[in-house]
Order: structure tokens, then C-alpha cells, then sequence
């Protein structure tokens, strides 16, 4: 069996297993990067706690585009817990049909916590953007001035001109299995930088052989990027921990 010890998953929901604390656990035991990231500014305190608790779990603090119609109230609440991390996410914009009728809370949203970030000067931020790459892109160049921050881009779905223009903004991609599984989202994939990319589960909202993943499912990912540039798992995994290692240090 290949160890999992040096995987990173970038961008995992660990509060949202039936069992928070023995998913942190399981992938602190499994030495996973693991970016724990969070829907609901509710959630920080409980997830900042057990992850402060592990060498490899990062808890980040989110306010998700998709509850923003309900929660925009929960704002108030995430500026409070803001200078306790370095670590923002799940935050973004979804113009998905469903979410659509919120997109203007969320943008007022989004440019809240971008300038947020702007102003703090070294926030690390998972993004989400789907049906939403350019307004989320313009986003970021208006309110997120380059050296400000980092962003990354999780499961980015834009097309390959949105993606080169996320590269030129200094953007990093966190890539999970699902997208090597659509023709579109997979020539975009193999458009990106290497030396941009960082591997993700987005468990429990993606499988791996019918279960919800885990972040050491993530090794499909690594797996997925070595069949594309014709590289061996080891040659990935180095790859990505210099990605994450080169992020962090930034600041
Ligand atoms: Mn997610």
C-alpha cells in the first residue's frame, strides 16, 4: 500500500462526516495537508479547536456562496473570528439556477471578505466560482490587489482563457478527481501550470467507489495528474508539497 503521508487534500469538509473529530483525527494519523475547510462561520469555533490540536489539520473559516441567501447575516460573525487564521474558506460565488437569486448578496459578500483579506495582507482563500469564473476573477482584481493574498481556486470550472487569466492574477487550483472525468474541465486541467496546482477531495461532496471521499482519496488526483503529464505518483506528490510549501511561505 502506497502511504499516504505527504498528501495534500486542500480543500475537505471534515465537519460535515457524521463523525467531525474521528475524520480529523483519521487524517492527521494519515499525515495529510488537510485544509478543513467551513460552510458557516458557526462552525469555526468547533473546527479551529480540533484541528489547532494536529500537525497537518488547517481549520478555514468560511461564509459558503450557497448559504449566503440565508446566512448573510453570519457576516458579522466572521469578521469576529477573522484575525484567529490564516486560512479563509469556503467563500466565492454561485450562479447556479438554485443560488442565482442570491448572487447579489454574494457579491457584496465576496467583496467584503476579499477586502477583508486585502487589508490583513496574508490570508490564504479557497474559492469556489462556479457558473461564476469571470465575475468572481473581476472580484479579485478589484478588491484583492496582488501580494495582498492567495488565492486558490477549488474546482474551478472556467474555460481555458478564464484559467489563463486566473494564472496571470498569480491564482493557485486546488483539482479533485471529478474534473479529470469531463472532457471540457480536463483539457482545461491540462492547460494549468504544475507549479500552480494543489490536489483536493472537496469530501463529502465528491465519491470515490460510491463512498464519499476522504482525504486519502486524494492519491486519484496525484494518480489522474501523473497519467496527464507523464509522471510518477512520487514525482506528483513532490510536486504539489513544493506548490503548498511555496504558497505558505508566502509573506
Ligand atoms: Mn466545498
Amino acid at each position: 500500500m502506497i502511504s499516504t503521508e505527504g498528501l495534500v487534500d486542500f480543500h475537505c469538509h471534515l465537519d460535515l462526516y457524521p463523525d467531525h473529530r474521528a475524520a480529523v483525527q483519521d487524517a492527521e494519523e494519515a499525515g495529510i495537508f488537510t485544509l478543513a475547510v467551513t460552510t458557516t462561520p458557526r462552525a469555526w469555533p468547533r473546527n479551529h479547536e480540533l484541528a489547532q490540536a494536529t500537525r497537518h489539520v488547517r481549520a478555514a473559516l468560511g461564509i459558503h456562496p450557497q448559504l449566503v441567501g440565508e446566512r448573510a447575516s453570519e457576516l458579522a460573525l466572521w469578521d469576529e473570528y477573522f484575525s484567529e487564521t490564516r486560512y479563509i474558506g469556503e467563500v466565492g460565488l454561485d450562479a447556479g439556477p438554485r443560488f442565482y437569486k442570491s448572487f447579489d448578496l454574494q457579491k457584496q459578500v465576496f467583496e467584503h471578505v476579499l477586502r477583508r483579506c486585502a487589508a490583513a495582507g496574508n490570508k490564504i482563500i479557497s474559492v469556489h466560482s462556479v457558473r461564476s469564473a469571470k465575475v468572481v476573477l473581476d472580484h479579485i482584481e478589484a478588491y484583492l490587489p496582488p501580494g495582498q493574498g492567495k488565492i486558490v481556486l477549488h474546482w474551478f470550472t472556467g474555460t481555458k482563457a478564464e484559467a489563463k487569466r486566473a494564472i496571470e492574477m498569480g491564482c493557485y487550483f486546488s483539482v479533485n478527481a471529478a474534473m479529470f472525468n469531463n472532457e471540457r474541465h480536463l483539457s482545461m486541467v491540462s492547460a494549468l501550470p504544475l507549479e500552480r496546482l494543489l490536489t483536493e477531495t472537496d469530501g463529502p461532496f465528491t465519491k470515490t467507489n460510491g463512498h464519499p471521499s476522504k482525504p486519502p482519496d486524494v492519491l486519484n488526483v496525484v494518480e489522474a495528474l501523473g497519467h496527464l503529464h507523464d509522471l510518477s505518483n512520487h514525482d506528483v506528490i513532490s510536486k504539489i508539497k513544493i506548490n503548498l510549501r511555496q504558497l505558505l511561505e508566502f509573506h
